[in-house]
């Protein structure tokens, strides 16, 4: 056992300060492990009713779409929604050993493990030992912290309870300790009357498992339009709880009138306090690099920031959306360092970062797909009035815009499936060689595959399919050819099938199907092997293998001929891949449009016509970043900038005098420069990449003078 001190406590000395963690054996851990998987698979088959934590497919998000959705469904139909948050003292260290046993053998694991199970918790010895101190105990309640089984077991314990709020109109969510009661209503006495008479039961079952609840801890909330609402007390174990104006369930601030303004401002706080600390770690000359920088900010705060988007993600006010604007250009400022007057979105289409209101959006829309098949709204998500809607309606009616694929959406699918193959023989005579293509025209998709012993080919078929990637359409090939040599099996003979994607002959040499064509592929793959030992290969694209050449021609031509027929093979469902690259695409886009609609950023706008997010700059030194900036923002050291906060009546060009004198015209247009550009112009061509050309010719001598004179311009004004 070993104690790791949890984060903001005051006072170190006491107890509860500590989180114990047990350490235990890899072997016990092993073993739990198969415990747990064998319980999951074969005890209890889907998920736990109204339980969030530690369950597939689950989590705080679903926990909070739920919820949420029932405050807005109350708000919006000018009902009352009353929450109680109950805090379980000491969860894991309180389970009573009955109660585990007990709540196994009512789902029905196994006696041989109920009594197993019974058996390491009584039977553990503890051992700590805090600063050359060691002491042992045997313990007489609670389930080892960091068991791998522990949180399972907590879920059936709690399940004892939350299974018998299935009927009635009090209902509860559950994530692991955590538990919210709440009621919808009109009447707030009757209300308040069942809400009592559940909480008097959920006390009194905590007692007879050991838990206890505290009073002082729990918050609740009455969720209401109406601000003169008197609501009746509400008492347990006889202390009154008084009603909170926020709800903070499972980190997210749930406002009485459902303004997401405090949640986001505390957030920001949070980040804005995180970010100025990661300020002092850089300065010009020394510090972490822009590339680590990139890093903290896209994997620490900037999700830090999205937690939760899914339920308020869905209307960003225009003060968020300034208030999020400053948070990414605090990030930006130490990388870039550029001049004070320097747009953000400029800077932001120079590194290639979305804006963060449409990076949260987009959490928030990925969430709820995500989420989609788990929390059912069970109303339209429109309030009375009609401006009024919940956060599932309007992430739904996105999805509609943006998805405009019509074919239906694939199940989510992720399962094993274990290929095993038959041992090698030695009657095998010539094996059967398959080769398999996929190759795309347009949006017509051609597959085909080719089944040769030696010189003679023994079978071959093309096939067509629009709107799917080349990838799909290679493991539509190998499909199909797995369902022929199902039909042409030959025992003495083993199988090999040939395909040029790296990436689909890993996948089916795995065992994880993610999707539904994956899995249907390697169950056939499954099928075939227990006849005869078959493998897929990788062999590489057009490189003279005559089988794969013909095959790749087969596709080609398949792909070609599909134009011409009108009623191309049915669409395949989209994969949650798919759906994803569909979305960004789309907030892609939104980005695009904002930027081209923007009023400031005249000069980042000629640089940068098209926003990319594939940017590899992000390694170069800050120097080089702070003066790339300069340039394609135009907030630099040339004369149609300095003019702007300091009084210069000739900003004409230094070079060539025939225009105004900016970053853009030095790059495109100055007739001086047009040596230094063509030698630019065909690096890039070559592959130089475009922001380094930039960077070069603001480094040429003649541009390196002409701001050494701005500069000295700037310092006698
Ligand atoms: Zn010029």
């Amino acid at each position: 056992m070993t104690f790791i001190p949890k984060a903001g406590k005051e006072d170190y000395a006491k107890a509860k300060a500590y989180r114990p963690i047990t350490l235990s054996n890899f072997l016990l851990k092993g073993l739990e492990r198969v415990v747990q998987w064998y319980i999951l698979e074969y005890v209890i088959t889907g998920p736990l009713e109204r339980q969030h934590a530690y369950t597939k497919g689950r989590s705080c998000d679903s926990a909070l779409s739920t919820f949420v959705n029932d405050v807005e469904y109350a708000i919006y139909n000018n009902k009352h929604l009353l929450a109680i948050s109950l805090d379980c003292s000491g969860a894991f260290d309180c389970i009573q050993f009955e109660s585990a046993a007990r709540s196994m053998r009512l789902k029905g694991v196994p006696e041989n493990i109920v009594v197993w199970y019974d058996n390491l918790l009584k039977g553990r010895r503890v051992h700590a030992e805090v600063q050359g101190q060691r002491t042992h105990i045997i313990p007489h309640r609670g389930s080892p912290q960091g068991g791998v089984l522990s949180p399972l077991i907590w879920n059936l314990i709690m399940d004892g309870l939350l299974s018998t709020f299935k009927r009635g109109p009090v209902k509860v969510i559950g994530y692991a300790d955590d538990l919210l009661i709440y009621i919808v209503g009109k009447s707030t006495d009757t209300m308040a009357e069942m809400i009592q008479s559940e909480l008097k039961r959920v006390t009194e079952w905590g007692s007879v498992n050991g838990l206890s609840f505290n009073p002082t801890k729990t918050s609740m909330v009455w969720y209401t339009r109406n601000r003169n609402l008197t609501p009746p007390n509400i008492y347990m174990e006889g202390v009154e709880i008084k009603p909170k104006a926020t709800l903070k369930y499972l980190g997210v601030e749930i406002h009485s009138s459902l303004s997401w303004t405090p949640h986001v401002t505390e957030r920001l706080n949070k980040c804005k306090f995180l970010l100025s600390k990661c300020r002092n770690l850089v300065s010009r000359t020394w510090g972490l690099s822009p590339q680590k920088m990139e890093w903290i900010y896209k994997s620490v705060i900037r999700p830090k920031l999205a937690y939760g988007a899914v339920v308020w993600a869905h209307n960003i006010t225009k003060v968020i959306d300034k208030k999020l604007n400053g948070i990414q250009r605090l990030a930006m400022l130490p990388i870039t360092q550029p001049l004070r007057s320097t747009p953000t979105a400029g800077l932001e289409a120079m590194l290639g970062w979305m804006p963060l209101s449409l990076y949260i959006e987009e959490a928030g829309m990925m969430t709820y797909l995500r989420n989609k098949e788990l929390v059912k709204p069970g109303w339209d998500g429109v309030g009375r009035q009609k401006s009024c809607v919940g956060h599932l309606g309007t992430w739904r009616s996105k999805e509609e815009i943006t998805c405009t694929v019509t074919y239906p959406r694939e199940r989510r699918v992720s399962q094993y499936v274990w290929v095993e193959k038959p041992k090698r023989s030695s009657l095998w005579t010539h094996p059967i060689a398959l080769y398999t293509d996929a190759s795309k025209e347009k949006d017509n998709v051609g597959y085909s595959w080719i089944a040769s012993i030696g010189d003679y080919v023994i079978g071959e078929a093309t096939m067509t399919a629009k709107d799917i990637s080349v990838y799909k359409g290679k493991m539509l090939a190998i499909k199909e050819a797995l369902s022929w040599l199902r039909d042409h099996i030959e025992i003495s003979r083993r199988n090999v099938i040939y395909c040029d994607s790296k990436s689909v002959v890993q996948v089916l040499n795995g065992c994880l199907a993610k999707d539904e064509l994956t899995w249907d592929t390697l169950k056939l793959l499954r099928e075939v092997n227990q006849v005869a030992h078959t493998s897929v290969q990788w062999v590489k694209g057009h490189s003279g293998i005559v089988g794969n050449e013909v095959v790749d021609m087969l596709a080609k031509n398949g792909a070609l001929e599909a134009a011409n027929i009108s009623d191309v093979k049915p669409h395949m469902p989209a994969t949650q891949r798919e759906v994803k690259k569909l979305m960004h695409d789309h907030f892609l886009r939104e980005w695009q449009l904002r930027w081209e609609t923007l009023k400031s950023c005249r000069i980042s706008k000629l640089f940068y016509p098209k926003i990319r997010e594939d940017k590899s700059i992000i390694c170069l030194a800050i120097k080089k970043l702070q003066a790339l900036a300069q340039s394609v923002t135009g907030h630099g050291l040339f004369k149609k900038h300095i003019k702007q906060w300091n009084y210069i009546e000739d900003y004409q060009c230094s070079l060539c005098g025939e225009a105004d004198e900016d970053s853009w015209h030095l790059w495109e247009w100055c007739p001086k420069l047009k040596k230094e550009r063509e030698v630019i112009q065909r690096r890039i061509d070559t592959g130089l990449n475009r922001d380094l050309g930039i960077l070069q010719l603001m480094n040429s001598e003649k541009i390196k003078s002409l701001r050494a004179r701005n500069e000295s311009l700037l310092s006698t004004i």
